[in-house]
């Protein structure tokens, strides 16, 4: 009876180490997407927001190491690598210390990663997660540190900055060197059959979205997610819906509303692989709010918002976060955002 018994704890243990193998880790940033802009983006669209779908919600401190309003950098920084800093630096600590990514992280730990973004993929929010720049205005550094980065999988703009260098370096055919194919639309990047694939959908900054950027988020989300889930091994992957901000920073509500229907798209994308796969954790939350909007009037007959912007910078409010998974209780309560990295890191541990 007692060898039974023995051999009954073995069987449930091993049982209980299957589940425990280590998820995937999606972690979506909607930059400067604070509460006002969700409010009028859940009020404007025809169908409800993937982000009510989610059954855990906390909320996030987004200031910087020494000042209450942050910038993408630190505020990045903090995400990917759980330390405030100054504005404008990116993975690198107040003390001038290198600091490792949660992307890193996954990646000594035998995941597969990916960066999607809807602005260059140089930006700040993106490169938080393998750049290690005293500005985040160096972006011809940045580039060099992603073509010698890890990353299996990436969609963003900015081509220049790793074609047209003031060392003459193509950093692309450096790239293609080291199994990397680069690709210039979504069709080739679904067809490409390479281990690590690239797609730059722009020389620069990619357009708005109402102006008719390519590809939307969420088919990029995915047709990553299907590279992503060919492999026995599990992945992070980080996806920025990147211009919420910049219509902030316009002032424009229409540009935000318009960028903030791109971003659901992809969360409700993510949301669904994880809720199939069940062992992938969702992480949606906001950088900084931009614009400092308010919602002074609405209509919801004709689902029309309108608001009020109280700056053309951040704001220091509070930003929501959203998570879904393996371990998403522990995002509930108010937190610093350098906890989101802990708890990340935590997970994958
Ligand atoms: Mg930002
Ligand atoms: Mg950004
Ligand atoms: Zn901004």
């Amino acid at each position: 009876m007692k060898k039974l018994f023995v051999a009954l704890l073995v069987f449930s243990s091993s049982i209980f180490a299957q589940q425990q193998d280590p998820p995937n880790i999606i972690l979506m940033i909607g930059d400067g997407m604070g509460l006002a802009q969700i409010t009028a983006g859940m009020y404007s669209m025809d169908t409800p927001t993937a982000l009510e779908d989610f059954p855990i919600t906390g909320l996030s401190k987004t200031h910087s190491y020494n000042q209450f309003i942050t910038d993408s950098a630190a505020s990045g920084t903090a995400y990917a690598c759980g330390e405030k800093t100054y504005n404008g630096v990116l993975g690198i600590d107040p003390k001038n210390n290198k600091l490792e990514s949660i992307m890193e992280y996954c990646q000594s730990k035998g995941y597969q990663s990916a960066l999607l973004a809807t602005s260059s993929i140089v930006h700040a929010t993106p490169a938080a997660f393998y750049a290690n720049v005293p500005s985040r205005k160096q972006y011809q550094d940045i580039a060099l540190q992603l073509s010698e980065s890890a990353v299996d999988f990436f969609i963003g703009g900015g081509k220049k900055h790793f074609n047209m260098r003031e060392d003459k370096r193509n950093l692309i055919r450096e790239m293609e060197k080291n199994d990397f194919e680069v690709v210039k639309n979504l069709d080739d990047y679904v067809a490409s059959t390479a281990k690590r694939v690239g797609l730059f959908t722009n020389n620069d900054e990619p357009q708005p979205i109402a102006m008719g950027r390519q590809p939307n988020l969420a088919p990029a989300v995915n047709a990553t997610l299907k590279k992503l889930n060919q492999k026995e091994v599990p992945f992070f992957m980080l996806v920025e819906g990147s211009q919420i901000d910049w219509g902030g920073h316009d002032n424009n509500l229409s540009y935000i509303l318009s960028e903030f229907e791109d971003f659901n798209g992809a969360v409700a994308a993510a949301l669904a692989f994880a809720k199939e796969d069940g062992n992938t954790l969702v992480i949606v939350t906001a950088d900084h709010e931009t614009g400092g909007l308010s919602l002074t009037k609405g209509n919801m007959k004709k689902k029309r918002i309108s608001g009020e912007f109280s700056t053309k910078g951040h704001s220091g409010i509070l930003v929501p976060v959203f998570a879904f998974g393996p371990n998403s209780e522990s995002f509930m309560g108010i937190y610093d955002n350098t906890s989101i990295f802990k708890k990340m890191k935590a997970l994958v541990n």
